[in-house]
């Protein structure tokens, strides 16, 4: 699977799949962090997820997709199927992608997007605070996963289809910032610990 097609159909799936569940989770005080699994081979949708701390904590975007994929009558093997972040994964998240045997994820915003775009600096004080770690100090490559930025796959495409991909990256990178406004303006009124 070359990059370009990998590129091209995890932004298709954030924009198809991901965001509206988003943009209805947010609509009832969630976070706007959101999830898909995918399969290795044709890359279809397995399921896509958002957030749901307004029912549970626990339930990140990636963790409410993961409940929801062992929900499935039979979920294929997680080392045949690849992990979408709509944001680079917090400890907790990445932890559990790990325990469940994935070997990749594949991010959209990350940490520092979370902190500075997102108002939502808990990933990297969290790193900081438990483990010591700086911004970027994790290994994203390890001996159980390799997490790769979308953004960074799409500028590494040669043109046209790196312009096109920018261009779809601005517009999610606008709707996200809508939602996370509805969601800074109502996170006071949900029991949300870390808001
Ligand atoms: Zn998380």
């Amino acid at each position: 699977m070359d990059d370009k097609t990998l590129t091209d159909r995890l932004l298709a799936v954030i924009e198809d799949d991901i965001l509206p569940k988003t943009l209805k989770g947010v609509s009832g005080g969630n976070k706007v962090f959101g999830a898909a699994i995918l399969r290795k081979d044709d890359l279809s949708l397995v399921i896509a997820g958002t957030n749901d701390e307004t029912s549970n904590p626990l339930w990140h975007g990636e963790v409410h997709t993961l409940k929801q994929f062992y929900e499935l009558p039979d979920p294929p093997a997680t080392r045949d199927l690849l992990f979408l972040s709509t944001h680079e994964p917090c400890t907790m998240c990445m932890s559990a992608i790990t325990w469940a045997g994935f070997d990749n994820y594949f991010y959209f915003f990350s940490h520092e997007d979370s902190r500075d775009s997102f108002a939502i600096p808990h990933d990297l004080k969290i790193m900081k605070e438990l483990y010591g770690l700086e911004p970027g100090g994790y290994r994203r490559k390890n001996a159980f996963f390799t997490a790769r930025s979308i953004i960074d796959m799409a500028e590494a495409c040669p043109e046209p289809a790196r312009t096109g991909f920018i261009d779809r990256i601005d517009g999610i990178r606008k709707t996200y910032a809508l939602a996370s406004d509805t969601y800074q303006a109502h996170k006071g009124e949900t029991k949300i610990p870390l808001g």
